[in-house]
């Protein structure tokens, strides 16, 4: 994943495509709703909630001089994609890799979390040493928010802290 390459340019790009074979089960109309309604639901979560500034001082992007918001562009691609989804014939549990197609943006803005590497936080018998869980944001509740820690890696990658927008 190569997503740190064009942090510079306040821009990370991510490509998405579905698996030709998973498509012929999922008619190419509802693939193409679904399309759109995931790349909305990626933006609207994930994009402009934090930025990264070079003043260690600022807390906030309005308090730093030359704040970079973070903004993810989400592509559809059929080559180079930097992750793949298959997209099934909903309804169904869907993880990183394997979406359905009913669902929602919300769904999308959770998997793409783990996509920027972030892990689970809600609380999972099968799991009992998660930590931390139950925190009400996205990576817990697909409906919550980004927290900053979800972001501040690529901050970090370039040396600036991370401030909220
Ligand atoms: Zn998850």
């Amino acid at each position: 994943m190569d997503l740190l390459r064009q942090i510079d340019r306040c821009l990370i790009k991510l490509g998405t495509r579905g698996n030709e074979q998973q498509i012929a089960r999922v008619l190419r109309v509802e693939l193409a709703a679904a399309q759109t309604r995931w790349a909305a639901g990626i933006r609207n979560k994930w994009n402009r909630t934090f930025a990264c500034c070079d003043d260690r001082r600022a807390t906030t992007a309005a308090r730093c001089p030359e704040a970079c918001l973070l903004t993810f562009d989400v592509q559809w691609v059929t080559s180079n994609a930097h992750h793949v989804v298959n997209v099934h014939r909903g309804p169904g549990r869907a993880d990183m890799l394997n979406w359905y197609h009913d669902d929602s943006g919300d769904d999308a803005a959770h998997e793409f979390g783990h996509m920027l590497g972030n892990a689970d936080e809600y609380a999972d018998p099968a799991c009992p040493t998660r930590s931390p869980v139950n925190t009400g944001t996205v990576m817990a509740v697909d409906t919550g928010p980004v927290a900053q820690r979800h972001v501040s890696f690529l901050c970090d990658a370039i040396g600036d802290g991370t401030v909220s927008v």
